[in-house]
């Protein structure tokens, strides 16, 4: 066995179908006054509800939340905390409410009760983004890291079919990516592979009954194992080319790394070939499938989008993009920076036109 440094962080879950009803027990627990509930203006109506259950101690809501964190919303969120006085955070919905309470926890050190209904991970990472001037900020730290995390599957049956897909390959990225990263360690590997299985499981269980607390209840606990991973260990190229997608040309976070994904496994396929074995066995490819082969017949056979050009982005910003990724490149298992530039340039070129694999 190889040596490793392992750390764990301290985070309390709550996980079960049904368990919201421990809300005002964690929030009373957490012993602060005025909680701010924070959500997307999509789930405002639910975070309303939240902040009555909990008005005994004041709460508020502030509904603002959008993707990637504009540095727009979060000095709004703060002029809001400040007024409020709020002494704790709750967020309701995916990474962009956690990704909004992680800014303002950045700056104020509020304690953050996350209620996840996406299977993006960020409740259970000490990672922040902040976007600003065309560009993402992403930082470690942790002070922004949620203490209480409640995933409760049943509050997940509302999250769309379609998003629901790609957010549980956004998830699988997080442990696919900790498969093969330097400072990966058995324990994290373990978890990447649980995560892994239980998301392949959870996919087509959720295409076929969007209801099913079954699938339901796989997928968060898929997300909780693979967003542990992401919170614990470096990623690599696979997440530094979503960010730049994503931060500097405003294209939906899941679907890109859904579309993306299964290029990158193929790129670093040969580099990492204990990893890939992992990821084909946790996933259940076929006899001499490809982990990017079977990935991307995972995504496409349950209605993922194929391709970035579906997603909008346009053909000419492909090499600023690979300009930008190849800069500052995350460590991976095959050699990504500039002197990979033709290379992930082709690579992206694919993933543009969504030829298959
Ligand atoms: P999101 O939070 O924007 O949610 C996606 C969509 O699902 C939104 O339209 C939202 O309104 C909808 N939705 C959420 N919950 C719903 C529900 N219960 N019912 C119906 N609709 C619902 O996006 P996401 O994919 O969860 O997260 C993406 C963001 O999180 C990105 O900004 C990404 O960078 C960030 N992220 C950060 C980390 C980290 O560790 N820092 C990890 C993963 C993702």
């Amino acid at each position: 066995m190889r040596d490793f440094t392992y750390a764990s962080a301290a985070t309390r879950v709550v996980f079960g179908a049904g368990s919201l009803q421990h809300l005002e027990r964690e929030v009373a627990a957490l012993g602060a006054q005025r909680p701010l509930v924070l959500s997307t203006p999509g789930q405002r109506a639910f975070a309303q509800g939240l902040a009555q259950r909990l008005a005994k101690w004041e709460a508020t809501v502030f509904a603002g939340a959008v993707m990637h964190v504009p540095v727009s919303v979060v000095d709004e969120g703060l002029a809001f905390v400040r007024e409020t006085r709020a002494q704790a955070l709750v967020t309701y919905g995916g990474g962009s409410a956690v990704g909004l309470a992680k800014a303002l926890a950045l700056e104020t050190g509020l304690p953050i009760l996350a209620i996840p209904t996406t299977y993006a991970g960020s409740e259970m990472t000490p990672v922040y983004g902040i976007t600003g001037n065309g560009e993402k900020r992403t930082g470690k730290n942790p002070r922004v890291q949620p203490k209480v995390v409640i995933y409760d599957p049943q509050l997940s049956t509302a999250l769309p079919v379609a998003t629901s897909i790609t957010s549980a390959l956004n998830a699988m990225a997080h442990a696919i990516e900790g498969l093969y990263s330097p400072d990966s360690n058995p324990v994290m590997d373990w978890m990447a592979c649980e995560g892994i299985r239980a998301l392949a499981t959870a996919i087509p269980g959720i295409r076929r009954d969007p209801a099913s607390a079954v699938a339901r209840s796989q997928g968060l606990y898929g997300a909780w194992m693979c967003g542990t991973v992401l919170g614990s260990v470096g990623m690599a190229l696979h997440h530094k080319l979503c960010h730049t997608l994503g931060g500097s040309f405003d294209l939906p976070h899941a679907e890109v790394h859904s579309v993306v994904l299964p290029y990158v496994v193929d790129f670093n396929a040969q580099a990492a070939p204990t990893a890939m074995r992992h990821i084909e066995t946790a996933i259940g490819a076929q006899a001499g499938q490809g982990a990017a082969a079977a990935l991307q017949q995972l995504a496409w056979s349950n209605g993922a989008p194929a391709s970035l050009r579906a997603l909008g982005m346009r053909e000419a910003d492909l090499d600023t993009a690979v300009n930008i990724a190849v800069n500052n490149p995350y460590p991976n298992p095959r050699p990504a920076g500039p002197m990979a530039l033709n290379a992930i340039r082709t690579l992206l070129q694919h993933a543009y036109e969504g030829r298959p694999i």
